[in-house]
C-alpha cells in the first residue's frame, strides 16, 4: 500500500488522513478537496459562525501548516473530476493520479428550492458551506423578513439564529410537523414551543407554492395555503442528498448513497467510503448518517481497515443542536421506536425513546445528565423501565448499576 487518496477535504476526510499517519502510513497521501477552504467543522455555520459568535480561525479543523508537518497532499478547491476504478486513478486538474486504495468523503449536497418557482432568485439560500454562510450573512440584518423552508434541525438552527438577530423569522413546514423524520412530536412540540416564545412564527401542513421576484431578487413567497406574504430573504433547509456521482461513475454500488460493508469497503475492495455520502449496514438496515461523530468515527475506522487492522464500524450515534440558550444532545437511534417516556424536570427535560421494552435513543434539552446516562445506557443495552426513567425524582445513575 504505497497511495492512498481521499477525496473530500470536509470533517471525515480530514479524519481519516489524520489517522491512518498516527497509525503509522508513510506513504503518499493525497486528501482533494473543491471548497477553496482547509478543511472545517460546518455545525457551527448555522450556530455561533452565522450569530458572529465564532470567529473563521476556529472553525478549522487543523491548523493549515499541520498537512504539510504530515506530508499531505492537501489539494483544496479542486474538484475531482473523474475515477477510473479499473486503471486505479482519480483526475483532478487535468491530470490523472493513481491509487492503490481509494476514499470517498464527498459528504452531501444541500436540496435546493426548484428554478422554476424561484429556487435561483437572489436571497435564496442554503446552509453548507463556508461561502454559502458567508454570502448570506450581511442580508442576516434587523428587522428583515426571511422565510425558512423546512423545520428540520438546520431551518430550526438557522432561525434562532435570524431571529437573535432581530430578523422577523417566519418557518413553513409541509410536513404535518417540524423535526418529524427525526424526532417524536414531544420533542417537536418542545421547540415548537420555545420558537414561538422568541417570536418566530411556525406554520406546519403548509409548503412553498412559488417564490414572488422582482429584478431577480426574492420578494416575497406564495405558501401552499393560498396566503402570499412579503419575505426579505428565504433559507431552505429541506434535506440532503449524498455525493455519489463519482462513485457511480467508479461503478461501485450505490444504495442511499455509496454502499459500505461494515468496514467502511464499497464493492470495489480498493474503494472505500466515510461519512455522509456512505451507508452502512446497521441493525438489519441499510442507514446514512448525517453526523459529525458518525464522520469522525467511521473515517477512523476505515483508515484502520484500509492498513488492514480488520475492525467492523458500530455506530455510537450521538448529535447535538443549538437554539436559543437551549443544548439538545441526543444519544441512539430512534429508528423503529413506539413509544417515549418523557422525563420533565423543569429546565432539563429528556425525552426516552423505546421500542416495546427496549431503550432506544434520548433526546436531551438543557440536560446533560440525562444525555449522558442515557448514552451509557443505550451503549451498555441496558432498558431501564419507561415509568422509572420518567420519574423526575428517580435516581438516573442507579439506573446504570442494575
Ligand atoms: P463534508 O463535511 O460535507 O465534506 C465533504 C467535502 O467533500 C466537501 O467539502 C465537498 O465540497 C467535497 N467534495 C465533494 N465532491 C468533491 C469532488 N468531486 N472533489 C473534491 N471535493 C469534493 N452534525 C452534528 O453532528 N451536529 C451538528 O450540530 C451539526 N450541525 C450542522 C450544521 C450545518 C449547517 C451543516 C451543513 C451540517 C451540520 N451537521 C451537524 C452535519 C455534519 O456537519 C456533517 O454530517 C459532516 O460535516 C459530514 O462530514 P463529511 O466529511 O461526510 O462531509
Amino acid at each position: 500500500m504505497d497511495r492512498i487518496i481521499v477525496i473530500g477535504a470536509g470533517q471525515a476526510g480530514a479524519s481519516c488522513v489524520a489517522k491512518l499517519r498516527a497509525e503509522g502510513f508513510d506513504g503518499a497521501l493525497t486528501l482533494i478537496g473543491d471548497e477553496p477552504a482547509p478543511p472545517y467543522q460546518r455545525p457551527p455555520l448555522s450556530k455561533a459562525y452565522l450569530l458572529g459568535d465564532m470567529a473563521l480561525e476556529r472553525l478549522y479543523l487543523r491548523p493549515s501548516d499541520w498537512y504539510a508537518e504530515n506530508t499531505i497532499d492537501l489539494r483544496m478547491g479542486q474538484a475531482v473530476e473523474a475515477v477510473d476504478a479499473a486503471a486505479k486513478t482519480v483526475t483532478v486538474a487535468g491530470a490523472a493520479l493513481p491509487y492503490d486504495a481509494l476514499v470517498f468523503a464527498t459528504g452531501s449536497t444541500p436540496r435546493r428550492l426548484p428554478a422554476e418557482i424561484g429556487g435561483s432568485l437572489k436571497g435564496v439560500h442554503v446552509v453548507r458551506t463556508l461561502a454559502d454562510v458567508d454570502a448570506m450573512e450581511p442580508e442576516v440584518t434587523p428587522d428583515r423578513r426571511v422565510l425558512i423552508v423546512g423545520g428540520g434541525y438546520i431551518g430550526l438552527e438557522a432561525a434562532a439564529v435570524a431571529r437573535k438577530r432581530g430578523m422577523d423569522v417566519t418557518l413553513i413546514e409541509a410536513a404535518p410537523r417540524i423535526l418529524g423524520r427525526v424526532a417524536c412530536a414531544e420533542t417537536a412540540g418542545y421547540f415548537r414551543d420555545l420558537h414561538g416564545a422568541h417570536g418566530v412564527t411556525i406554520r406546519e401542513n403548509v409548503g412553498l407554492e412559488c417564490l414572488n421576484a422582482a429584478d431577480g431578487r426574492v420578494v416575497g413567497a406564495v405558501l401552499t395555503n393560498g396566503e402570499e406574504h412579503p419575505y426579505d430573504m428565504v433559507i431552505a433547509g429541506i434535506g440532503v442528498t449524498p455525493n455519489d456521482v463519482l462513485a457511480e461513475m467508479a461503478g461501485v454500488t450505490l444504495d442511499n448513497g455509496i454502499a459500505t460493508n461494515a468496514r467502511g469497503q464499497t464493492s470495489d475492495p480498493a474503494i472505500w467510503a466515510a461519512g455522509d455520502c456512505a451507508s452502512l449496514p446497521y441493525r438489519g438496515a441499510r442507514i446514512r448518517l448525517e453526523s459529525v461523530q458518525n464522520a469522525i468515527d467511521q473515517a477512523e475506522a476505515v483508515a484502520k481497515n484500509i492498513l488492514g487492522l480488520g475492525e467492523d464500524y458500530v455506530p455510537k450515534p450521538w448529535f447535538w443542536s443549538d437554539q436559543y440558550d437551549v443544548k439538545l444532545q441526543i444519544a441512539g437511534l430512534n429508528m423503529g421506536y413506539d413509544s417515549v417516556a418523557v422525563r420533565d424536570g423543569g429546565k432539563a427535560r429528556s425525552h426516552w425513546y423505546y421500542k416495546g421494552a427496549a431503550l432506544l435513543a434520548v433526546d436531551a434539552m438543557n440536560d446533560p445528565r440525562g444525555y449522558m446516562i442515557g448514552k451509557r445506557l443505550i451503549e451498555a443495552g441496558k432498558s431501564p423501565a419507561p415509568e422509572v426513567v420518567a420519574d423526575p425524582e428517580s435516581d438516573l445513575k442507579a439506573l446504570l448499576k442494575a
